[in-house]
């Protein structure tokens, strides 16, 4: 029997020139990053990007918005993109619009979106190291109110930004106690505007990332996503031997990632078979 694997694909709907002063994001206007900025992308091309990610087999397709949070433009936007995909395309939605009320992501929910990724990125001590615009409760917050509206949940992190192995602890035993659906393990990809003295994440130190997060959370789908491509290239067999169950297929918000025929001929060398539903 085929071991299963799940992908994922991303949009960035709406990119950069974002408030906030996160210090590993390019989308961040602080950090003076040299990335596309828009305020909308053209249904039309996310229609065909969400086609491609099909093709692509991956099962769940996430718009994403930069930002702190939804506002009443962003959500009408986000809904309407939500509605048309759902009405050509067979995938599972996620949206990733940051900070966002109860009753935003109910909004959401009637749309069509199926699951909410929010990250939670870090420990709650180590957060006031990365971002000073806003608090790491309010992302936490978040991601309840998500499962409170009967999305599913996504959230996750970034490793490698200077945290320490007790902030990965603490990081952990918060994530276990939101219990998401998936989870999100990014590595941070260094970028000359951005200015973090982290650590570089080898790939025995992904490894281990992996196999403690799993050990916590063992209900929980992790999956690799931004930073894959550094710390394990192309061998993608180390990260699910580790516990991950999933994994990003194409480009990120505003990095490239690998060719997806490439990624789809590595899995399948290693018999995998991508999932066709998130629930299998
Ligand atoms: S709020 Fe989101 S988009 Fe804005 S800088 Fe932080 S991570 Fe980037």
């Amino acid at each position: 029997m085929s071991k299963k694997v799940m992908l994922c694909a991303i949009s960035n709907i709406s990119s950069g020139n974002c408030s906030e002063d996160c210090s590993f994001c390019t989308q961040s206007a602080h950090n003076d990053s040299d990335i596309d900025k828009f305020k909308k992308k053209p249904v039309e091309q996310i229609l065909k990007e969400a086609s491609i990610a099909k093709q692509n087999k991956a099962v769940g397709f996430c718009l994403v918005t930069s930002g702190k949070g939804l506002d009443d433009r962003k959500l009408e936007f986000v809904t309407n993109v939500a509605k048309e995909v759902k009405k050509r395309t067979d995938i599972m939605l996620i949206a990733c619009n940051g900070i966002a009320s109860y009753e935003q992501l109910k909004e959401l929910k009637k749309a069509g979106i199926d699951s909410y990724n929010h990250n939670i990125e870090t420990s709650e001590s180590f957060y006031k190291t990365i971002c000073s615009t806003h608090d790491w409760h309010d992302r936490y917050k978040t991601c309840q109110d998500a499962k409170k509206a009967g999305l599913m949940l996504c959230a996750g992190g970034i490793f490698g930004l200077g945290e320490s192995e007790e902030d990965r602890s603490e990081y952990i035993d918060s994530l276990r106690s939101l219990e998401p659906f998936s989870s999100p393990i990014n590595f941070f990809i260094p970028s000359k505007s951005l200015k973090v003295d982290g650590e570089k994440i080898t790939k025995q130190k992904g490894v281990e990332i992996i196999k403690k997060v799993k050990k916590a959370l063992p209900s929980t789908k992790l999956m690799v996503a931004g930073g894959r491509e550094l710390v394990f290239g192309e061998d993608l067999g180390s990260m699910f031997k580790a516990g991950a169950e999933a994994m990003v297929i194409g480009d990120y918000l505003t990095s490239k990632g690998d060719e997806p025929c490439r990624d789809l001929r590595i899995l399948n060398n290693l018999g995998f078979e991508p999932q066709s539903s998130c629930h299998e």
